[in-house]
Formats: structure tokens, sequence, C-alpha cells
């Protein structure tokens, strides 16, 4: 998060910053258990899933309902006690206070067109593209699609965007949602796995050859199917490619642009990409130094700015110093 951004928002009254900016704690707090379930007697579903929302008291319950359920039917404390139960018995348990309940169809949908006619328009978040929870990246494609678009309305409505530039937000924008929502069903696999492995709650408990060889189908299931969890490529690595980013005419960009890898995400330089992290030898990352309209990188400070005089559009200086300069990016 660049120091201005921080700034700017810790002083705005309608942004809350409850939760800090430091990521310590993070790894005891939203931690996920998933319960499965019998597939004989959970119409081959998964289970449930726990998720710790302060890691001492405070807990979300999800259930999967299936399609014929009756939401009358549903009460809270029931669902509580059945989820944590696993493939046994429902737990006995009685929650102090029920905070909230909810339910949610999950749907995978991209709007035909994200922009009025006349431009006055523009959706984003989930108006615009609504996907699976596995992945994690609704609310990532949301935060990610004001980004782009708040930084073209300013530069649009100060005059210095050109008149095309707000064209680019859903060209840049929509293939991104439509790779998540791919991926996003992909990495659904890992909730079949009830049904995949056949789990059986008895043979999953003993500790003979068909207890053991299940644990190991489990596992191998598991390591073969999470990508629910490790698929950085898909977060991070993906690259815009309208116009904005320009690219030189030599460049044959079929040989030269990285390759997408769901799982890694591989740092570079290549237009239209995440900016690459790069460590200045002050300890500070190169993207504190980014303005808020466009950034000159250059390998030194004074090419960076006289690069940034020439243009008719806000640029701020940022160099890479020889430190930087190490550091491999591609
Ligand atoms: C179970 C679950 C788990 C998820 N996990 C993750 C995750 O791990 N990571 C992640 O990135 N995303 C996750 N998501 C997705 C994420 O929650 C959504 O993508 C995100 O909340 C969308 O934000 P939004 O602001 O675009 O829309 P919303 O959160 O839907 O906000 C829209 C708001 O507009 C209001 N509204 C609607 N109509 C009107 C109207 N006419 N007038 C005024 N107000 C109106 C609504 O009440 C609502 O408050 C998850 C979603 C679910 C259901």
């Amino acid at each position: 998060m660049e120091p201005w951004l921080r700034e700017e928002y810790d002083a705005n009254l309608l942004i809350d910053t409850r939760y800090g900016w430091a990521v310590e704690g993070l790894v005891d707090r939203f931690w996920h258990t998933f319960f499965p379930m019998d597939p004989a007697t959970n119409n081959g579903s998964v289970g449930g899933a726990i998720i710790a929302q302060d890691g001492k008291e405070t807990w979300t319950v999800h259930d999967y309902l299936g399609s014929d359920y009756n939401a009358d039917d549903v009460k809270a404390e029931k669902t509580v006690a059945r989820v944590l139960g696993g493939m046994g018995s429902p737990y006995p348990i009685s929650p102090d206070e029920i905070t909230i309940t909810s339910i949610f169809t999950p749907t995978v949908a991209l709007a035909k067109t994200w922009t009025g006619n006349h431009q006055r328009v523009f959706l984003a978040g989930d108006s615009c593209h609504q996907t699976i929870p596995s992945g994690g990246y609704g609310m990532n494609m949301g935060l990610a699609d004001a980004w782009d678009l708040g930084w073209k309305l300013a530069a649009t409505i100060q005059g210095w965007g050109g008149t095309n530039l707000l064209k680019k937000y859903e060209q840049e924008r929509r293939p991104v949602a439509a790779l998540m929502q791919h991926w996003s069903k992909i990495h659904m696999k890992l909730m079949g796995l009830s049904t995949a492995v056949k789990l059986d709650p008895i043979v999953i408990e003993s500790m003979d050859e068909h207890g053991i060889a299940l644990r190991e189908e489990i596992d191998q299931y598991v390591q073969e199917n999470d990508d629910h969890n490790q698929s950085f490529g898909v977060e991070m690595g993906y690259r815009y490619e309208s116009n904005l980013a320009v690219l030189n005419e030599q460049v044959d960009v079929e040989k030269a642009a990285p390759q997408f890898d769901s799982r890694n995400y591989i740092p570079t330089t290549f237009p239209g990409s995440r900016v690459a992290h790069v460590a200045l030898s002050d300890g500070s990352a190169i993207s504190d130094g980014f303005g808020k309209g466009f950034t000159m990188v250059a390998s030194l400070q004074k090419e960076a700015v006289a690069a940034g005089d020439q243009c008719q559009v806000p640029i701020v200086p940022a160099s890479l110093e020889e430190a930087a300069s190490k550091h491999s990016i591609l």
C-alpha cells in the first residue's frame, strides 16, 4: 500500500481501518476448517465449514444446503451442531448468540456490458461479475476494478486521460473476471472430496490397511486439487492486454510474454503486468515511491526525472537504484 494512499485512508472517516494495516495476527485468524460428510447420507456433497473470525469466540459456520432446501426448515442452532458433528452425530453445543444468518446462492455471471452507451455509468464488483467463493476472488476482483476505474475516471475528469481511456476499463478488467470465474469453477473439485474418495465414517477412523489406504487417498486428492489455496498465478499473474500497455514494436509478444502459470506468480516487467516488487536499499518497496497517476521507473533517478519532464501527464519519477537492480526480474 503506497504511503499517500494509506494517509488518505486513515484520514477518511468513511473508510473503516479498524483492522489496521499490519498483517501480524492474521495467521491466527480467518482460518477455515472443512468438515467432510458421508456422501451416502449427504447427497454426495461436501459437509460444512467453520471460519474463525477472531480466533477466540466468533465463528462463521457454513452449511451446504443442496438444491431442494426449504428456507423455513433451516435453523441456525441445528445447523451449527450438525456441521460441527462432521461425519458423526450432531455435536452438542449451544452457541451464546447467533449474530447473523443468511443464505446465498452460488452464481457465476458476467454482465454483457460494464459501461453504459454514453459512458456515464460504470459497473464494478459483483454488479458486473459474480463467482463462486472457491479461490476467494470475488472481493479481490471488485477492489481491483475500483482501483482501475478510479484512476481512469480521475485522469478523464482532470483532462490528462484523453478521450478513449475509460473504454479501456472494461477491455482490461473483463478478461480478468472471466479468468477468475474459470478457475473458481476448477477449484470446486476440492469440495468433491467426499464422493471422489468414497469417504466412509468407519473406515476413515480404522487403523487397518483400508483406513491407511483411504487416508492416503484423501491426502493425494487434496494435494492434487488444492489450487483453491495455491493459485498465485491466477491472483497476480494476469496481464492487461489493452493498448495502454505499450509494447516495443520489435517485440514478438507470443515469444516474449511470460507464460501464464495458474499456480505460480512470476514477477515481470512485461507491459500490462502487475508491477513487480523490488526492495530498495533503504528497505522500502519500490511501489512506496509510486504516485497517484503514472510513475516513471528508470535505473537512475535523474533519468526518471528527465523522462518524466517530457511528458504531458503527471508523472512521478522512481528509480531502481543499484541495489535494487541486483534483483532479477524478467
Ligand atoms: C460465502 C462467501 C465467501 C466469500 N469469500 C470471499 C473471499 O474469500 N475473498 C474474496 O475476495 N471474495 C469473497 N467473496 C465474494 C465477496 O463477498 C463479494 O465479491 C463482494 O462482497 C462483492 O462486493 P460488492 O461491493 O461488489 O457487492 P456487495 O457486497 O453485494 O455490495 C453491494 C451493496 O449494494 C447494496 N444495494 C443493492 N441494491 C441497492 C440499491 N438499489 N440501492 C442501494 N443499495 C443497494 C447491497 O445491499 C449491498 O450492500 C465471498 C462471497 C461469499 C458469498
